[in-house]
C-alpha cells in the first residue's frame, strides 16, 4: 500500500522499515475507512504528527472491544483520528464525552467524515480546557466510576492531575491510557540531546511514567506502539 508511505515515521523502533513493515502488514489493511481518510486529510495539517499513530489506535481499539466499552472520555481530539477509532467500536447506544480546547480542527477535518461515517450521534464534544470539566463531571456523583474507558492525549503537563480525575470517573476493571509517555523515545536519552522545546514534554512524561509505576489502584502496560502509550485498568 505504497500510498500510505511516509517519509518520516513517527514509532519508536530502531528501524523505519521495520514499523512500516508492521504498518503495511498488520495496521493499514485492516484500518477502517473512515479513519484512513481522516488519517490521510490530516496529513497536511501543519499540526499533523499530533494525530494518534495508527498501530496505538488498533491496539485502543482492541482494548475497547475487551472491556465491551459503551461510555468512555477522550481529553484532546485534534482533528479526531483516536476520537473516530472510539465512535466506530462504541455500540450504537454508546457515548463518548471529548474534550478538546480547540475545536477548529475537528469542526474542519474530522466532522464532515464523522458525519459521513454516521456515528456523529455517539459524541458530546465540549470545547473547553479539560481540567475544569473532568472536575465538574465528578460534581455530579453519577458519573463517579461510570466511565468503561479513557484516552488522555492533551497537554502533557498536565497528565498526573488528569489522572487523578480520571481514577474516579473510570470504574474499577475499567482502562485508561495515556498517550506519548515514551516521548519520542527522549525519556531514556540524556537531556543535552533533548531540543529545548521538548524538554517540558519530557519531564512531564518521566514524572508521570513513576508516578503510574507506583499508582497500586492500576495494573499497568507500557506499551511501544505509537510514541508510547500507557495502558492502566483500574483494579480498586
Ligand atoms: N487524540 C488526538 C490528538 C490530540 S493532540 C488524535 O488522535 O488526533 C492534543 C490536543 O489537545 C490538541 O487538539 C489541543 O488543542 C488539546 N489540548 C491541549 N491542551 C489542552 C487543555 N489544557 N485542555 C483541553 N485540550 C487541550
Ligand atoms: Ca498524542
Amino acid at each position: 500500500m505504497g500510498s500510505n508511505k511516509r517519509k518520516v515515521l513517527k514509532g519508536l523502533l530502531q528501524s523505519d522499515d521495520l514499523y512500516e513493515y508492521i504498518l503495511e502488514t498488520s495496521v493499514y489493511p485492516l484500518e477502517p475507512e473512515p479513519l484512513k481518510e481522516l488519517r490521510e486529510a490530516t496529513a497536511s495539517h501543519p499540526w499533523a504528527g499530533m494525530g494518534t499513530a495508527p498501530d496505538a489506535g488498533q491496539l485502543m481499539t482492541m482494548l475497547l472491544g475487551l472491556v465491551d466499552a459503551k461510555k468512555t472520555i477522550e481529553v484532546g481530539v485534534f482533528t479526531g483520528y483516536s476520537l473516530l477509532l472510539t465512535a466506530l467500536t462504541l455500540p450504537e447506544d454508546g457515548k463518548i464525552v471529548a474534550i478538546d480546547a480547540h475545536r477548529e480542527p475537528y469542526d474542519q477535518i474530522g466532522l464532515p467524515i464523522i458525519k459521513k461515517a454516521g456515528v456523529e450521534h455517539k459524541i458530546e464534544l465540549i470545547e473547553s480546557e479539560a481540567l475544569p470539566v473532568l472536575d465538574k463531571l465528578l460534581e455530579q456523583h453519577e458519573n463517579e466510576g461510570s466511565f468503561d474507558f479513557a484516552f488522555v492525549d492533551a497537554d502533557k503537563e498536565n497528565y498526573c492531575n488528569y489522572h487523578e480525575r480520571i481514577m474516579k470517573l473510570v470504574k474499577v476493571g475499567g482502562i485508561a491510557v495515556y498517550d506519548n509517555t515514551l516521548w519520542g523515545g527522549s525519556v531514556a536519552m540524556p537531556i543535552k540531546y533533548i531540543p529545548e522545546g521538548r524538554k517540558p514534554g519530557r519531564q512531564s512524561m518521566i514524572v508521570l511514567n513513576k508516578l503510574l509505576a507506583a499508582d497500586t489502584r492500576v495494573q499497568i502496560s507500557h506499551a511501544s506502539v505509537g510514541d508510547g502509550i500507557t495502558i492502566c485498568r483500574r483494579l480498586h
